[in-house]
């Protein structure tokens, strides 16, 4: 069983390290940089008291795009399946995460899904809340319910060095403005992104919400629907789907479990109706996901035969 072979989990982790050399951490945000290009660590979250980690598990993180799978389950919460896939898509796009072709080539120029930066900043939009303090409060509240810890907050120098870089996405703001798809201030919409992306935790509390999206929403513990069982389907699709950015078909064959990755080099993963993973390694690959993550997930996918497919 996966939540109880600590060996097996040990060995994988130093076999995926290697890795890790071959992978560069990203410098776009310019506070990203900072991070250990060699680190490596899971947490696998099995409910209750189960939880088995591996490598520099002290080390925190923050989530970049793995957000983007939290604040839509937010907004679908907030205005339900119809008005949120009115104003973005649910399909693939097979282009970089920070792409703004598609937003130009596709008619309605609606964002193609939630999981590429131009649809995640259609979905925080959408974020109910009076004002933009209470919609951050409202998404760290979700964090904390989801992660059992309610200390959890953004990074300040994270969410900044992101603000004042961020020029690439304000540029797919501006276009999604001008074709209606949002109406609101650019910058204080930034603003809240940034912070969203800049939410920072361990594995554990990844591998955490990874576990309750695996299991239909529900903590097991406690029996609190904390995300409704069809979001939780929703949420789970496009981790499959598009959660791997422009790699999630690879990665759909070599790996086959929903898992959502950040350029922060966080990878969280939910094996339906089993475990969570969360993982950090912030080494990544040419697509922006983390090298040794993949590889690590690919290992224990194909030990305990975890593809859905
Ligand atoms: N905050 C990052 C950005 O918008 C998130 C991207 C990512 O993790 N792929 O560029």
């Amino acid at each position: 069983m996966i939540c109880n072979d600590q060996g097996t989990l040990n060995e994988m982790i130093e076999a995926a390290k290697n890795y890790t050399q071959f992978g560069k951490v990203a410098d776009y945000i310019p506070a990203l940089q900072l991070a250990n290009n060699d680190t490596l660590s899971v947490a696998v979250y099995g409910g209750g008291k189960s939880c088995m980690k591996a490598g520099n598990i002290e080390e925190t993180f923050t989530l970049q795009s793995i957000s983007k799978v939290i604040t839509l389950a937010l907004v679908l919460m907030d205005h339900g399946e119809e008005y949120v896939f009115s104003r973005v898509g649910m399909e693939p796009t097979g282009d970089p995460f920070n792409s703004i072709i598609k937003l130009e080539t596709h008619t309605p120029s609606k964002p193609l899904n939630p999981m590429i930066n131009a649809g995640a900043l259609a979905v925080t939009s959408m974020i109910s809340g009076r004002t933009a303090r209470d919609k951050l409060d409202r998404l760290l509240q979700f964090v904390h319910d989801l992660t059992g810890r309610k200390t959890i907050n953004f990074n300040e120098n994270v969410a900044k060095s992101e603000f004042e870089t961020a020029d690439l996405n304000r540029s797919l703001c501006y276009f999604m403005k001008q074709h209606g798809v949002i109406h609101d201030n650019v910058e204080e919409l930034l603003d809240l992104y940034t912070k969203q992306c800049a939410i920072e935790m361990n594995c554990e509390d990844l591998a955490k919400m990874g576990y309750i999206i695996a299991n239909e929403g529900q903590d097991t513990e406690t029996k609190q629907q904390i995300i409704p069982h069809d979001i939780a389907r929703i949420l789970k699709t496009f981790m499959i789907t598009c959660g791997m950015y422009n790699a999630s078909g690879e990665f759909a064959i070599r790996v086959g479990i929903p898992a959502k990755s950040g350029v922060s080099g966080g990878i969280m993963a939910s094996i339906p109706h089993g475990v969570g993973i969360g993982i950090y390694g912030p080494a990544l690959d040419d697509k922006g996901n983390s090298i040794a993550g993949m590889k690590l997930l690919e290992s224990l996918s194909a030990h305990y035969d975890l593809s859905i497919f």
